[in-house]
């Protein structure tokens, strides 16, 4: 059994909220990047420059790869860190969403992010699942 990544999760840096600790967490989850106005989003989310950047307007797909400053500092930063802390890359989804498209990127973080054991979704922040605390396996499906 999987938990099924939602489509209004991905962020424009081509993150999945889905996974991130601030949605997951059971005290004021965060809806994700696209609700610009919710309250329980952590504060480094609400000050983001690409959550909040102007580039990025409604006649384009609302992705990063649609900007012609692509990639800028505040992308290549974020994907860096994300590469080397939690063995995941905002730059890779990008690409795969723009070359494969959205639903089969969905069906990969599907996949990518179930717990292996209990399949809830687990966070890209934590080692453990936050269900059954099974270990979470992160270069699979990479
Ligand atoms: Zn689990």
């Amino acid at each position: 059994m999987k938990t099924p990544v939602f489509q209004h999760m991905i962020a424009p840096c081509g993150m999945n909220c889905g996974i991130c600790i601030g949605h997951l967490r059971d005290k004021n989850p965060c809806g994700g990047c696209f609700r610009s106005d919710d309250p329980n989003k952590p504060k480094a989310c609400r000050s983001c420059s690409i959550a909040n950047c102007t580039h990025i307007d409604s006649s384009m797909s609302g992705f990063c790869y649609d900007c012609e400053k692509m990639p800028c500092t505040r992308l290549r930063k974020l994907d860096e860190r994300y590469r080397k802390n939690y063995g995941m890359s905002m730059l890779d989804n990008l690409a795969f969403i723009q070359n494969k498209g959205m639903a089969k990127f969905l069906e990969k973080e599907e996949e990518r992010w179930s717990c292996q054991q209990c399949g809830s979704v687990v966070s890209v922040h934590r080692g453990n699942c936050l269900n059954c605390n099974a270990e979470v396996i992160r270069d699979r499906g990479a």
